[in-house]
């Protein structure tokens, strides 16, 4: 664990540690409550029907809870999940092999799934229609095509990107879901079921100052509860309270709004090279040494939520809130 790290980057035991926090039903899975009721809806129905469930997309920022909620739709279904990934996905012949091992109703959960190479998506397209997948085999003039039946599977995609997804992908998934950024009092909840799960004492109050700092986002807000207890642990605290909270996430750089150094260094950056905007994206990333892709899909997606930044066709503007946050003063026109 180092000082600087970002919010977004988790070492391999964080990511253990998450894992175990990961919630295991419906009523552990805090908030996003219309579209655990859409979902529930569909999965009652769909075994009513003892058909499979639709193949559903859900998007949104990382860290909001799409891995945990495929897990939890496939165990509402009593389904099997199989998990991959857009970017492990290469040939169209590394999906054949693991739709061809699936059953009637598994659940094959692909993660980033706007990073599926066009013709694996492509081959996806009758596999998920019709459930049936084209082989073409030998090559040249005697090459032909196998139509290969599959069992009756449910697609669940993620994406953090829906923007890029072809519109033919989409219209094959019968459930889109958006999730959005948790508010702190949520958030609230996802630290202390944690806290309890990890076997810490946290009061409410300083449950509600890591929510309030953890960028509406649940896995920050684990990630956070994490590094405060390790901070109350070496510093002999039995208990979190707020100070505690305080002390160690001013440790940790991590301000009052959840901003961490790169996101201050994102600010300040655009207001002292280029008078707060408009900046285009590539700029941005060239200045600070980081990729555009992280910068858009990691960075920026909070900023924006909470008003610092804004969007326009010239490019990325500094807000005046975002000025009075870090202390500067804002250059009226
Ligand atoms: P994503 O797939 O969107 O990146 P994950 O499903 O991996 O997000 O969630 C990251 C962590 O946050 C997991 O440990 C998960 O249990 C927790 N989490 C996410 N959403 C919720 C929620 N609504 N309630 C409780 N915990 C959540």
């Amino acid at each position: 664990m180092t000082m600087n790290q970002a919010p977004t980057d988790y070492t391999p035991e964080e990511e253990i540690l998450l894992q175990t926090l990961r919630a295991q039903s419906w009523d552990e899975f805090v908030g996003q409550d219309t579209i655990k009721k859409s979902l529930r809806l569909a999965i009652e129905a769909a075994l009513q029907r003892k058909e499979s469930l639709d193949h559903t997309l859900l998007f949104g920022p990382a860290g909001l809870g799409k891995t945990t909620l495929s897990h939890l739709i496939a165990k509402e279904m009593n389904a099997d999940i199989k998990a991959t990934s857009g970017t492990a996905l290469n040939k169209a012949g590394d999906l054949a092999a693991i739709l061809t091992n699936l059953k009637d109703g598994d659940v094959l959960f692909i993660d980033e799934i706007h990073r599926l190479p066009k013709i694996v998506e492509e081959t996806l397209y009758p596999a998920m229609e019709d459930f049936a997948l084209d082989i073409v085999i030998g090559k040249g003039p005697s090459a032909r095509t196998v139509r290969l039946d599959l069992p009756r599977f449910t697609i669940v995609g993620a994406t953090t990107r829906f923007g890029l997804l072809a519109g033919p992908f989409r219209d094959r998934f019968g459930l889109i879901h958006r999730l959005t950024y948790y508010q702190p009092q949520k958030l609230t909840d996802v630290v202390t079921r944690g806290a309890k799960k990890l076997n810490v004492k946290i009061d409410p109050q300083s449950a509600l100052e890591i929510g309030r700092r953890s960028r509406g986002t649940p896995r920050i807000a684990l990630k956070l509860l994490k590094r405060v207890r390790d901070y109350a642990q070496v510093n002999g605290f039995d208990q979190i309270s707020t100070k505690e909270v305080r002390q160690a996430l001013e440790m940790f750089a991590i301000d009052t709004k959840g901003l961490d150094e790169t996101d201050r260094r994102l600010l300040n950056s655009l207001i002292q090279h280029h008078q707060g905007g408009p900046v285009g994206i590539t700029t941005i990333a060239a200045t600070l040494n980081e990729d555009p892709g992280t910068i858009e899909e990691v960075i920026e997606p909070y900023l924006l939520q909470i008003g610092f930044l804004k969007r326009t066709p010239q490019g990325r503007v500094v807000t005046a809130a975002a000025y009075k946050h870090l202390g500067k003063e804002y250059p009226e026109e």
